[in-house]
């Protein structure tokens, strides 16, 4: 086992009822079992921890195996099967490459396909190819200067000429150094699209006056970018002004159970190296677990990602049914982003030297958390939420 492979995968527990009924998805977790010992060395790349992971790659690969087929769903009856299917497929990938193919995995099944094909000003071709892992979509909301109060948009959809263009700038986006297109909310002041307000707009990366970078980060090396639009062509109306946020908010709450989900699985999977870690270090002539505290410590953790994880699959439950309240999904979120910063802390600690050391599972986690609690909406906007009810 090396640092990238957290725990294999294949015979990490899944956790109860990952079936539309409780029941387990064998079919499915055969395909998954299969994925993942071939493509072992491109999941266990170590570009994914030096700022340049192999995205493209890695979608490409999933597409062509049927994983994003099969974890969607193509109407209202396969949404349970599908939601199951794709938290196994975020279980399997927190253990594998430092957790991070399953972050761009998320983004390209929750953004690129999922949002993307609920939205009635999607061309269809875009979802089969994000279906097939040939193109994938990022969703830029946050700007440099709004983030949280998305309802003061800098960026702004105007007319140019005969067509709609947008200017403006986004940053912290998701998968937008691979993107082939970008999902813009911007404000529509003068109601070209609809009414004033946000708008959800469709630009394709590599048009004329879309500049994309990577954004160097703490956490998520790689996997996130900044986006300059100057008068960027718009290739289709998404959602039109006035009703960009309420669908957002919708998709939100989809995504916040999700990335739940992720951080519950990564925890357990960063406690499982701490505690196998534990067992054969020995310091004072003795293995570290041997120590009471040490334990304790260990099975206090074990406790909270249990719950964690419970109240993920409970949220997922919720989102089968089409009732997950976004309190719910928001406290979901909240909760996960925590206890998996508690867990990547403390097996840092445990690790000693060696977990600081880059590439170190806890390492990579506890900066990879610490995103999270920012990313899908940070703790105090689910704190918001919660308060909200
Ligand atoms: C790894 C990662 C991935 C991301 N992916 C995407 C993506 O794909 N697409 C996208 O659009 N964005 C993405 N983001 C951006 C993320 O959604 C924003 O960073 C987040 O919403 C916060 O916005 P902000 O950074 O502008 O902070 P601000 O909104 O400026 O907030 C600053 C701080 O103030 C707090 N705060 C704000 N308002 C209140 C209040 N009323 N009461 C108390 N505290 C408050 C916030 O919680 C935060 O701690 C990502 C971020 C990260 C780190």
């Amino acid at each position: 086992m090396n640092d990238r492979t957290i725990t294999d995968p294949r015979t990490a527990p899944r956790g109860p009822g990952t079936g539309p009924d409780g029941a387990a998805d064998p079919a499915f977790r055969a395909r998954l079992d299969g994925f993942l010992t071939e493509h072992r060395a491109l999941l266990d790349d170590p570009r994914w921890e030096d700022g340049t992971p192999p995205v493209p790659a890695l979608l490409a690969a999933a597409g062509a195996a049927g994983l994003f087929r099969d974890a969607w769903a193509a109407g209202p009856a396969d949404r349970p099967r599908a939601l199951w299917r794709a938290v196994d497929l975020h279980a399997a990938l927190a253990r594998v490459g430092g957790g991070a193919p399953g972050a761009a995995v998320l983004t390209h099944l929750d953004v690129a396909t999922r949002l993307l094909g609920a939205l009635p000003g999607a061309d269809r071709a875009l979802v089969d190819g994000a279906l097939a892992g040939r193109t994938t979509g990022a969703l830029a909301a946050t700007e440099p200067e709004h983030g949280s109060d998305l309802a003061r948009l800098t960026t702004r959809v105007h007319r140019d000429g005969d067509r709609l263009a947008v200017t403006g700038g986004k940053w912290f986006i998701s998968n937008a150094p691979f993107a082939d297109h970008l999902l813009v909310l911007a404000d529509d002041q003068d109601a070209a699209t609809g009414r004033p307000g946000p708008a959800l707009l469709l630009v394709p990366a590599g048009a004329p006056g879309v500049a994309t970078t990577p954004l160097d980060a703490l956490g998520h090396r790689g996997l996130t970018g900044q986006v300059r639009l100057d008068a960027a062509p718009v290739s289709a109306v998404l959602v039109p002004g006035g009703h960009g946020l309420l669908v957002l908010m919708r998709h939100w709450l989809h995504e916040r159970v999700m990335l739940a989900v992720r951080m519950g699985e990564l925890a357990d999977a960063v406690l499982r190296h701490a505690v196998a870690a534990a067992r054969q270090r020995h310091t004072f002539g003795v293995p570290l677990l041997g120590n009471q505290h040490v334990r304790f410590t260990l099975a206090r953790l074990t406790a909270e990602t249990e719950e964690v994880r419970a109240a993920a699959r409970q949220g997922v439950r919720l989102l089968a049914e089409g009732s997950c309240p976004a309190a719910y999904a928001a406290a979901c979120k909240h909760r996960a982003a925590a206890v998996l910063r508690e867990v990547a802390d403390e097996a840092l600690q445990l690790a000693g030297g060696d977990g600081y050391r880059t590439g170190h599972p806890a390492n990579r986690a506890l900066r990879d958390a610490l995103g999270l609690a920012l990313a899908g909406g940070t703790d105090e906007l689910m704190l918001q939420q919660i308060d909200r009810g």
